[in-house]
């Protein structure tokens, strides 16, 4: 039986933590995702192989999504079979230091990552999306472009900017069916935070005790790609186990 509910979703960093359990609840939920990768692209295709043993279909899409160019090149070439329907803009760094010592290099990096990668694969999707009349854009920010963290001013500076683009892009296109929203992680077991927290750490930190998995942010995002959540938009979602 055709799904009538299926869309073509793309996961930014499906090869990471966060990204990799969020490809696997859009493809547990029946759509088509594009798993992307950067650096680690045996990471993206072992994704795309978990979804389709479980009976889903994916396939593994590659690019730095600082680099315009090759963003929208990769990215029209998809557009050429079909719009892509839900966006999950998860991919992200963080480049740590205390602000007098942090390098411009370090304020840049962390920067271009999240809102250049935000404006390169965004607007290269949105017109066939609003042809389309319904979509998702999902970004993922931080707790601490909210709450503020030392030593993370340039990762604060990004998510909070990327917050800020959700609200306005949200606007602009609410009319046209698409929903435009951030989900803002606490601390969330992946190996881009294991480096920094140890457990005695998170006891003192998270009013939970734990850090969030993965999987609990995927089935946030999940829930905001469906149909059911049409009338959420323009919104920042925190999911942190009561750190804020
Ligand atoms: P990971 O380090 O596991 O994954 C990061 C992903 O981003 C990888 O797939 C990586 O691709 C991709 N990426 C990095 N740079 C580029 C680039 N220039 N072009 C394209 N892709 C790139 O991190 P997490 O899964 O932990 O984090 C995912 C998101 O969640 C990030 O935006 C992060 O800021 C956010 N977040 C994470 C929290 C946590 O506690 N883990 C808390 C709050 C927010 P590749 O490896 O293939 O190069």
């Amino acid at each position: 039986m055709m799904n009538e509910g299926k869309k073509r979703a793309l996961v930014t960093g499906g090869s990471g933590g966060i990204g990799a359990a969020i490809c696997r609840q859009l493809g547990s939920a029946g759509h088509f995702v594009y798993v992307h990768a950067h650096r680690s692209k045996a990471g993206a295709d072992a994704v795309v192989s978990d979804i389709i043993a479980a009976g889903g279909e994916a396939e593994a899409v590659g690019f730095d999504v600082t680099d315009e160019t090759s963003s929208r090149a990769v990215l029209e070439s998809l557009l050429e079979k079909a719009p892509v329907q839900i966006l999950v803009n998860n991919a992200g760094i963080h480049d740590d230091a205390a602000f007098p010592g942090m390098s411009s290099r370090q304020w840049h990096r962390v920067i271009d990552v999240a809102v250049d990668g935000f404006y390169n694969v965004t607007q290269t999707l949105m017109l066939p999306m609003i042809r389309t009349r319904w979509g998702r854009i999902i970004t993922i920010s931080s707790l601490t472009a909210l709450s503020g963290n030392r030593g993370q001013v340039n990762y604060a500076a990004a998510k909070g900017a990327l917050n800020a683009a959700t609200k306005a892009l949200s606007l602009e296109v609410a009319s046209r069916g698409i929903t435009v929203n951030a989900v803002a992680p606490g601390i969330i077991a992946t190996a881009m935070s294991s480096p920094i927290f140890d457990s005695a750490m998170i006891a003192e930190l998270v009013p939970m005790k734990r850090a969030g998995s993965p999987a609990e942010v995927a089935s946030l995002v999940g829930y905001l790609a469906s149909k059911e959540a049409g009338y959420i938009t323009g919104q920042i979602i925190s999911i942190n186990g009561g750190m804020f």
